[in-house]
Parts: C-alpha cells; sequence; structure tokens
C-alpha cells in the first residue's frame, strides 16, 4: 500500500495541473487522463514512459481470470 501523505504529494506526469492520483491495487492512476503508473515494490513508478494508458490496464483488471496475485 501506498502511503496516504506520499499519495497526497505525487501527481501525473503527464498533466500539468498535477491531478491527484488514486490507487487501484498495483497501479496509480491519474485521475484526469486515467493514465496508470505501476507501484514496483512499494515504490510508485511515475516516469512518463511507464505510464499505461486506459485502454491497456482497464483491459488487465477485467481479463485476469487466472487468480494471479502478485
Ligand atoms: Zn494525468
Amino acid at each position: 500500500m501506498i502511503d496516504e501523505t506520499l499519495l497526497s504529494v505525487l501527481a501525473c506526469p503527464r498533466c500539468d495541473d498535477r491531478p491527484p492520483l488514486r490507487q487501484e491495487g498495483d497501479l496509480l492512476v491519474c485521475t484526469k487522463c486515467e493514465h496508470a503508473y505501476p507501484i514496483e515494490e512499494g515504490i510508485p513508478n511515475l516516469l512518463p514512459d511507464a505510464a499505461l494508458p486506459p485502454s491497456r490496464w482497464k483491459q488487465e483488471e477485467t481479463g485476469k481470470s487466472d487468480g494471479r496475485e502478485s
């Protein structure tokens, strides 16, 4: 889990007005552009290169049927 204080200071690098992020499992999701950033070993990767567009991570969320837990 990401600390709420940490979460509150993080912002999407793709959006100029620094919208807040929300946690979705192992991802931090921008509340504006809905790009998702992976949380790797407890550390959010907010590099623009790491961003997953909504179509990518939403597909992964609904498509997981193998019960895999990371
Ligand atoms: Zn954004």
